[in-house]
C-alpha cells in the first residue's frame, strides 16, 4: 500500500507514531494509500522547520517574494491537470470540477503576486515640526492552516497564498481523508523558489490539531471544517493566545421569489444542489419556494433530474461523482428514511440509481419536497446530493427562515425585483448573497467568510482580509537629524 507522509523543511519526512489512516478511491470503494498521523513531536519538528526559515524569509524583498509568487501561479497552470487527477482519485468529484477547483486557488495566488501593493503602508509628513508618522505591516511568523476534505488543494491556497507572500512560514494540516494534492503543493512550492521551512505538511486527526493549538511558536490559525471542529479550534487556540480565523458549516438556502424565472431558478438549483455531490460549503442545500410558485419550481426541479449524469470523475461523461466515503454516503442516505417519516415526500430517491448499487460511494441526485424547519433534513447539514424544498408563503417568512438558522454561509435570492434584492441584502443575515447566481463565491480579491455558526473570528479569508490576519500592524514615530552622509553611485538602483 502507498504510503503519504510528511513534508518538513522541503523533503518527506515518513511518519514514525505507528498511526495511519486509510484514503480511497471514492468511484470504487478500494483504499488505494495509507497516510500517515502525526504524533505532537512530529507536529513539532513541523513548527522548527517554518521557525528556523522565517527570519530569512520575512527579509527577503518584497519584489523577490512576488516573483516567486508569480512562479507559483506559472507551475499551477502547468500543473492543474495532474492537481486535479489526485483531487478526483482521492476526493471523488469529477475531473471538470477538480480543474475548477484548481484554478479558483490559482486565482489566490495571482492576488498575492500584488503583494507589494499590498502591503504599502501609509505616511503622515510633518505630524509635528521635523516628525513623520507611518505605518507598516508585517507578518507574523509561523502560521498554521487545518483545512476540510472538500476542496484539497482551493483552501491550502486560500490560506498559504497570502500567508507566504507577507512573509509568515506555514505548518498544513490537510484532511487525513484526501491528503495527497498537498504533498503536490509542497513540491511545486519548492520548485517555484520558496525556501525549505517555508511551506510544511504534516497529517494526521485531532491529536495533530491540537498539537498545533497549542504550541507556542504557532502564531495563528486559520481552519475550514464543520461547526463543532471550528468552535472547538476557536476556542482552544485562542485561549492559547493565537490569531484565529475558523469557518465551520453551512446550510445555504436559495429563495426563490414569485416572479423569478423559474426555468433558470431550477437550472440553478440542480447545478449549485448537486455539483460536487453537494459536498461543498456553498452547495445549496435548501430551496425555499416562496408564494404560488412551489408546485411548477418542484416540477421543473425533478424534469431536469434524470438528465444528470452520476459516475466516476474520471470519465468525461460524468456530471456527478461519488461521496468522500461510505459512511458519509450512508448518512447522507440516512435523510431519506428520516424525511418522510417526519413528514416529507421524496420526488426522487438517489438509492434508487443504479449508479448506488455498486462499490464505489454513489448516491444519485435525491429530491425531497414540504421539508419544514422542523425536520433533521432541514436541521442538518447534510453536505451530499439531497435537496429540500420548503414551502413559505411571503418574502418575510423566507428572510425569518433564512435569519433564524444557525448557519449563515451563502444564501441566493431568485427574482427580477431589484428592490425585493436591495431589500434582501440589508435583511439578511448572511456572509455572502448572491443575485440570480446560486454559488456566491467571492472572487480572490474580495474576502471569503460566513457569519454565525459559520465563521468564528473576526477575519474572513483570503482576499484584502486575509492580508489583514497575516501581518500586523507597526506605526513609526520618526524626528531625523540633517543627512550628512551621502555617496555617488551610478549604478541603476537595486531591489533584491
Ligand atoms: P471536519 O470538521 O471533519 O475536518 C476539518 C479538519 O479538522 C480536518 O483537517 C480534520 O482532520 C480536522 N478535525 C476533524 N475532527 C477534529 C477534531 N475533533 N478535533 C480537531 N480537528 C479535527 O470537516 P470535513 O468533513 O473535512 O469538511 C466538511 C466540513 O467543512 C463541512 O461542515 C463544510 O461545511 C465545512 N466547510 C466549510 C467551508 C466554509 O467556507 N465555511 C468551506 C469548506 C468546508
Amino acid at each position: 500500500m502507498e504510503r503519504i507522509s510528511h513534508w518538513i523543511g522541503g523533503k518527506i519526512v515518513a511518519g514514525e507514531s505507528g498511526r495511519t489512516g486509510p484514503v480511497f478511491d471514492p468511484a470504487t470503494g478500494e483504499q488505494t494509500h495509507e497516510v500517515d498521523f502525526a504524533t505532537a513531536e512530529e507536529v513539532g519538528q513541523a513548527v522548527a522547520a517554518a521557525a528556523e526559515a522565517f527570519p530569512a524569509w520575512r527579509a527577503t524583498s518584497l519584489s523577490k517574494r512576488a516573483e516567486v509568487m508569480f512562479q507559483v501561479r506559472e507551475l499551477l497552470e502547468d500543473r492543474k491537470t495532474q492537481i486535479a487527477s489526485v483531487i478526483t482519485s482521492q476526493h471523488g468529484k469529477v475531473l471538470s470540477d477538480a480543474t475548477g477547483e484548481v484554478q479558483r486557488g490559482l486565482e489566490n495566488v495571482e492576488f498575492a503576486c500584488g503583494i507589494p501593493n499590498l502591503l504599502k503602508g501609509g505616511y503622515s509628513e510633518q505630524a509635528s515640526t521635523g516628525v513623520d508618522v507611518y505605518s507598516i505591516r508585517q507578518p507574523l511568523g509561523v502560521v498554521a492552516g487545518i483545512t476540510p476534505f472538500n476542496f484539497p488543494a482551493m483552501v491550502p491556497l486560500w490560506m498559504l497564498s497570502n500567508a507566504i507572500a507577507c512573509g509568515n512560514t506555514f505548518v498544513l494540516k490537510p484532511s487525513e481523508k484526501d491528503p495527497g494534492a498537498s504533498l503536490l503543493l509542497a513540491e511545486l512550492l519548492r520548485d517555484a523558489g520558496v525556501p525549505d521551512g517555508v511551506f510544511n505538511v504534516v497529517h494526521g486527526d485531532k491529536v495533530a490539531v491540537d498539537a498545533i493549538l497549542e504550541h507556542p511558536d504557532v502564531r495563528a490559525v486559520s481552519s475550514v471544517g464543520s461547526t463543532p471542529v471550528a468552535k472547538h479550534i476557536y476556542e482552544q487556540a485562542t485561549k492559547a493566545g493565537k490569531r484565529v480565523q475558523a469557518l465551520g458549516g453551512a446550510k445555504n438556502h436559495m429563495v426563490v421569489l414569485p416572479d423569478a424565472d423559474l426555468d433558470m431558478a431550477a437550472d440553478a438549483a440542480v447545478s449549485a444542489g448537486y455539483g460536487s455531490a453537494g459536498e461543498r460549503c456553498m452547495a445549496i442545500s435548501a430551496v425555499v419556494a416562496v408564494g404560488g410558485i412551489a408546485d411548477d419550481l418542484v416540477a421543473k426541479i425533478a424534469e431536469r433530474l434524470p438528465k444528470v449524469k452520476v459516475g466516476p470523475g474520471t470519465d468525461p461523461e460524468s456530471e456527478m461523482g461519488p461521496l468522500v466515503t461510505r459512511e458519509h454516503r450512508d448518512k447522507v442516505a440516512g435523510y431519506l428514511e428520516s424525511g418522510p417519516a417526519q413528514g416529507a415526500t421524496i420526488v426522487r430517491d438517489g438509492r434508487e440509481d443504479p449508479v448506488a448499487e455498486g462499490d464505489g460511494f454513489f448516491l444519485g441526485v435525491s429530491l425531497l419536497d414540504h421539508v419544514t424547519d422542523e425536520m433533521d433534513a432541514y436541521k442538518d447539514e447534510i453536505f451530499g446530493p439531497l435537496l429540500s424544498v420548503l414551502r413559505v408563503d411571503t418574502y418575510d417568512d423566507a428572510v425569518r427562515l433564512v435569519n433564524e438558522n444557525p448557519y449563515g454561509n451563502g444564501v441566493a435570492i431568485f427574482t427580477r425585483d431589484g428592490g425585493a434584492v436591495r431589500r434582501f441584502q440589508f435583511d439578511v443575515n448572511v456572509g455572502m448573497v448572491g443575485v440570480n447566481v446560486p454559488i456566491p463565491v467571492p472572487v480572490a480579491y474580495y474576502s471569503f467568510g460566513g457569519w454565525k455558526s459559520s465563521l468564528f473570528g473576526d477575519n474572513h479569508m483570503y482576499g484584502p482580509e486575509g492580508i489583514q490576519f497575516y501581518t500586523r500592524g507597526k506605526v513609526v514615530t520618526a524626528r531625523w537629524p540633517d543627512p550628512e552622509t551621502s555617496a555617488v553611485d551610478l549604478g541603476f538602483p537595486r531591489t533584491r
